[in-house]
């Protein structure tokens, strides 16, 4: 299977921390793949990384063959890697549509010299990328009294805007309810493989990865320790370990949320 991201070595230290230390992984074409690991466990640096806001002490990133290590983030957006955030970031004061047509304005690079008729421009195109979320009911609704669920879909929508091959999801079902995560992930899964987008995602509900992971990568103290299937994963014993001291990851996990 073609590789559409390959991770060589990547290593971030701040200060003497070894936030991520040596990871190596690939991603391969319309693979959902999901990045576990306890919290500091350098997720979320790893994200930073990949996508341009920090710079790696070490390493490199291969983005369709091509090294994406020194470029600036909105570059690395413009080649096709899009991006949804731990904390959802949207434009309260707007309404729905208008948020994902600030996102395509943006896109097209019309976003400073057409602002006067913000409000007429690529309404159509906004529409679809909310119906593809479910949204197109809430189109004309004000974000900041959009629930928090929906504000995620409504991210996912953003995201979509830029035809990405690829999207890094950080926490994607972070602050839902567990019906909710598992309607969000489902949307998820079933756009992008219409559209074979690639996916890595960081989770901390083992149901959402488990249920919709092709493949598992396990981050601790900065070193991947594991890297395979879900049953793999699921009866890793030094997975087991690092989430509960020698438990099970399942149950343990359904206990703790
Ligand atoms: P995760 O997303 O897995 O919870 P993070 O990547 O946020 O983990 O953090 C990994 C480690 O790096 C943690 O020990 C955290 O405190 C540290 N860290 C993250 N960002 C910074 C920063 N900007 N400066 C200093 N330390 C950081
Ligand atoms: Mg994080």
């Amino acid at each position: 299977m073609n590789h559409i991201l390959e991770v060589r070595n990547l290593s971030k230290s701040f200060h003497g921390l070894r936030a991520v230390h040596e990871v190596n992984f690939d991603v391969s074409e319309g693979e959902l793949l999901a990045l576990i690991g306890p919290n500091g466990a350098g997720k979320s640096t790893c994200f930073n990384m990949l996508m341009g806001q920090l710079k790696p002490t070490a390493g490199e990133v291969y983005f369709q063959g091509e090294n994406l290590v020194g470029k600036y983030p909105r570059d690395i957006w413009r080649k096709g890697i899009g991006r949804t955030f731990q904390i959802t970031a949207t434009y309260s004061s707007m309404t729905v549509v208008e948020n994902v047509q600030m996102a395509l304005m943006s896109f097209h690079r019309r976003i400073y010299s057409m602002l006067p008729y913000a409000h007429k421009m690529y309404k159509k195109e906004a529409l679809t990328f909310l119906e593809m979320v479910g949204l197109a009911s809430q189109a004309e609704r004000h974000c900041a009294i959009l629930a928090y669920g929906d504000l995620k879909r409504l991210e996912l929508a953003i995201a979509l805007c830029h035809n990405p091959t690829l999207l890094l999801m950080d926490e994607p079902t972070a602050g839902m309810a567990p019906t909710e995560r598992e309607s969000v992930m489902q949307l998820t899964a079933d756009i992008v493989r219409e559209k074979n987008i690639s996916v890595l995602f960081t989770e901390h509900d083992m149901d959402v990865v488990f249920g919709h992971a092709h493949r598992i990568l396990v981050l601790n103290r900065g070193e991947l320790i594991a890297n395979g299937s879900v049953d793999d994963i699921r009866n890793n014993p030094v997975v087991q370990e690092v989430y509960l001291g020698g438990g099970n990851l399942f149950e343990s996990d359904k206990a703790a949320s």
